[in-house]
């Protein structure tokens, strides 16, 4: 009798709630915010994952009564919110960091950056480059980063070792460099590239030429066709100086962007970093041919290349992510806090309108804003069920942290990278209570000490 009765019983809590679902992970904090299409900030709020995915997100309560985890981790004290999303980088150039500053991008560039990577860059650079990089930027709340640089094989196999998700292209570039000796050899390598890396569950692999200045229109051209070819992303750099589209003015009357949509460069995924120096004509054909957008300002500031106009882009509701570009020079960090609290400043600052562009807007950028710019919304970006479990906390139990009225500005103007705790990549946890699950971080240090030595040296002879 007591069988049937509590048998029954259970079965209409069941009917009632459906109780004691799997679920591998249940993160909960005390803001979630999870960037969905309502820009939902739940309070004292969870979030339940299953192997890769995430399965809810809601209300702590609400999600404890449905899920039963088998591991948890309760951040009373901290904010639950996607992984950043960084859409320009060069990771391994971090053994550069700098190495020249406060210098014009033409003399950084051609006078220090091109001397230094031909006389140091190889797999082994390549390898503990990335590894700083991609320690960096886990520690600082990045689970996606979009990197263009040389042996980006040895890229992508670091970056998994990290446990990051990563956009990767190998530079396509018109002179002879670290692995490639020409860009058809580069081309050849991006192919391979590309096949190896079909269906990898963190690699995304990419097709990079270096920009228009630096190829010629047949590399370009082929370049889309085998980015077409595979599905696969091209990745540019665009009108990153007014000095890029004075040139182009006098060879071909045309801005860089008119140029490329000329040679179909725009016809597929694509995603040009910077674009500073683009006109409303510009924007118009980035728009048209859905040009994902990696804004700087970080870099754009420092080599003092101009403003970008986000909030125009903005207004046309273009893609665009953040990107904290090079670590060597140019930024010299891949910390995105900075970029968002940057991105909203500059803005302001420029337009003399402190609504030019709202925390609000800096936060979209670094995640589901940057998640379309790379094509991959779907996926990433926001906190949603049935997207990849990519997520962090962020802890604001700090001086700076306190007290917290919103939770979106928050993030944006106060809190900063290091406030970053715990980062999930794919279902895995990464970072936990701010330590590198999966890089010895002991390591690195010792060789990015180990490469100052050596890239001191090679600048002296
Ligand atoms: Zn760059």
């Amino acid at each position: 009798m007591y069988r049937i009765c509590s048998f029954f019983l259970l079965a209409l809590a069941a009917a009632a709630q459906p109780a004691n679902q799997p679920a591998d992970v249940i993160w909960s904090g005390r803001y979630v915010i999870t960037m969905d299409a309502q820009r939902r900030v739940i309070e004292n709020g969870a979030v339940a994952i299953r192997g890769d995915r995430i399965l809810a997100v809601g209300p702590k309560a609400e999600i404890d009564a449905r899920y039963q985890a088998k591991q948890r981790l309760d951040r009373p004290e901290a904010i639950i919110a996607p992984g950043l999303i960084n859409t320009h980088t060069h990771a391994a150039m971090s053994l550069f960091r700098g190495i020249a500053d406060d210098l014009t991008l033409q003399d950084w560039l051609t006078k220090f950056i091109f001397p230094a990577e031909a006389k140091n860059v190889t797999p082994d650079f390549v390898r503990w480059g990335t590894r700083l990089g991609c320690l960096e930027m886990l520690l600082s709340g990045t689970t996606t980063y979009t990197d263009m640089y040389y042996f980006e094989d040895v890229v992508a196999e670091a970056t998994k070792e990290a446990g990051m998700r990563g956009v990767l292209g190998e530079t396509i570039i018109g002179f002879p460099v670290a692995d490639n000796k020409t860009p058809a050899d580069a081309l050849v390598f991006t192919e391979k590239f590309l096949k190896r890396f079909q269906n990898d569950p963190l690699i995304v692999a990419a097709v990079a030429p270096h920009a228009l200045y630096t190829n010629s229109d047949e590399t370009l051209k082929a370049s889309r066709a085998l980015a077409n070819k595979y599905q696969a992303p091209l990745v540019i750099h665009l009108s990153e100086t007014k000095k890029e589209n004075d040139d182009e003015q006098a060879k071909r009357h045309a801005s860089p962007t008119k140029t490329l949509d000329d040679l179909g460069v725009w016809n597929g995924r694509s995603v040009a970093a910077h674009g500073v120096w683009v006109s409303e004509a510009d924007m118009a054909i980035l728009k048209a041919r859905g040009v994902g957008v990696a804004h700087c300002p970080s870099s754009n500031m420092k080599l003092a290349s101009g403003v970008a106009p986000v909030t125009r882009m903005l207004a046309l509701d273009m893609k665009v992510g953040l990107g904290p570009d090079g670590p060597a020079g140019s930024n010299n960090d891949l910390n995105l806090f900075e970029e968002m609290d940057l991105a909203a400043k500059l803005q302001n600052v420029t337009t003399m309108n402190p609504q030019a562009l709202p925390a609000s807007q800096a936060l979209e950028m670094a995640t589901i804003r940057g998640a379309r710019a790379l094509g991959m919304e779907k996926e990433i970006g926001s906190l949603e069920a049935g997207k990849r479990a990519d997520l962090i906390t962020v802890r604001i139990d700090s001086a700076h942290g306190q007290p917290l009225y919103d939770a979106v500005s928050q993030m944006v103007y106060a809190l900063k990278g290091s406030d970053v705790r715990d980062v999930m990549v794919n279902g895995k946890p990464v970072v936990r209570d701010g330590k590198s699950l999966t890089l010895n971080e002991q390591a690195i240090l010792q060789k990015a000490a180990e490469y100052r030595a050596k890239v001191s040296a090679s600048l002296k002879n």
